[in-house]
């Protein structure tokens, strides 16, 4: 089969690989829409210490083509978002929702990264094997598979950012600063409206995204921020930059809760004694991908949140030339 490789900055290349074959536990997928996760458009940049070759590409959306022994619930031909990260569904911590740390698979397994995710294969492919049939979850009608296909990752990811503290703190002001997980950022901006924040305030040092961010009904501020912005008891961190994740950080209300999606590579200095002094509550870490699947499929299903309104599809046919300068949120379709 055909698999897209990651090579370097600016250079993909399409290899002939060996077919994958369905463990009992498991299924092969054919990937039918595939997005560009913001990681990967970080990759591509080479701004990150993760380099080629490997095979590319981890949010999507396929088709189910042959199925394991073992597997309940599906049949071949179903319509499935995958989980990008590889969970087992049994382990104790697959079964408390810590889904992306199973006790199955080393830590941090996950497609799309090559040997740092553990060499699982990526999206970009003819066909990918799911190790295990809990990873996927079939897909309602009336949702299209381009815009659900960030639904395994990015939009996981910006739920949790704004999601439990709304549920916490109801019609709160929330705080999102943007630009490194850019489409990350503006689904915060899309779920936290639609979530109902009396107020979203969204910072960016980008014209165009400021201006989307405004479309979605997100107050938009010019970067760079201040060292502080004021009192939120929702705050997000997804501008990748250390001393914006510190105005974060200070901008954070009394009992407020930070989160950050960023990937430091580099520890970044923490204001410490402003967030002792608040008693603020900071997360970070992945999402889980597996566990958060059900309630982003019932927000698109329902119509609460429409993903569709920041992506731009490219045909199949035009890889890997659509890779070259991504807009803000591409899904490849077939
Ligand atoms: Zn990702
Ligand atoms: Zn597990």
């Amino acid at each position: 089969m055909k698999q897209l490789f990651f090579l370097e900055p600016g250079k993909f290349e399409w290899r002939e690989v060996t077919d994958p074959a369905a463990s009992p536990k498991g299924a092969l997928v054919k990937p039918t829409a595939v997005a560009l996760c913001d990681l990967d458009t970080a990759i591509m940049q080479g701004t990150l210490p993760i380099t080629g070759p490997f095979a590319f590409g981890h949010e999507f959306v396929g088709e189910v083509v042959e199925l394991g022994d073992e597997v309940d619930g599906f049949a071949v031909g179903d319509r499935v978002l995958v989980s990008f990260q590889i969970s087992c569904g049994s382990c104790d911590r697959c079964a408390s929702g810590l889904t992306g740390s199973c006790r199955e698979v080393r830590e941090g397994a996950m497609y799309g990264v090559g040997a740092l995710g553990g060499d699982w294969g990526g999206a970009f492919a003819d066909l990918i094997e799911v190790p295990y049939g809990f990873m996927m979850m079939r897909l309602p009608k009336e949702i299209d598979s381009a815009a659900i296909a960030s639904g395994n990752d990015n939009l996981p990811d910006a739920y949790r950012t704004v999601a439990p503290g709304l549920a916490e703190m109801p019609a709160s002001d929330v705080l999102i600063l943007g630009g490194g997980g850019r489409s990350i950022a503006l689904y915060a901006v899309m779920i936290a409206a639609a979530l109902g924040a009396s107020k979203v305030d969204y910072v960016d040092d980008s014209e165009s995204r400021l201006e989307i961010a405004q479309q979605l009904g997100a107050n938009p501020i010019e970067g760079p921020p201040p060292e502080k912005m004021g009192r939120y008891p929702i705050t997000v961190d997804a501008s990748g930059r250390p001393d914006w994740l510190a105005t974060a950080l200070r901008s954070t209300d009394s009992g407020g809760v930070c989160t950050s999606i960023g990937i430091y590579f580099q520890d970044p200095a923490i204001p410490f004694i402003n967030m002792y002094t608040r008693g603020i509550t900071f997360r970070t870490g992945r999402p889980h991908s597996r566990a958060s699947m059900p309630k982003i499929i019932e927000m698109v299903a329902d119509g609460t949140i429409n993903p569709s309104s920041i992506q731009t599809t490219a045909g199949w046919e035009e890889l890997p030339d659509a890779l070259e300068n991504p807009p803000l949120k591409l899904v490849v379709t077939r």
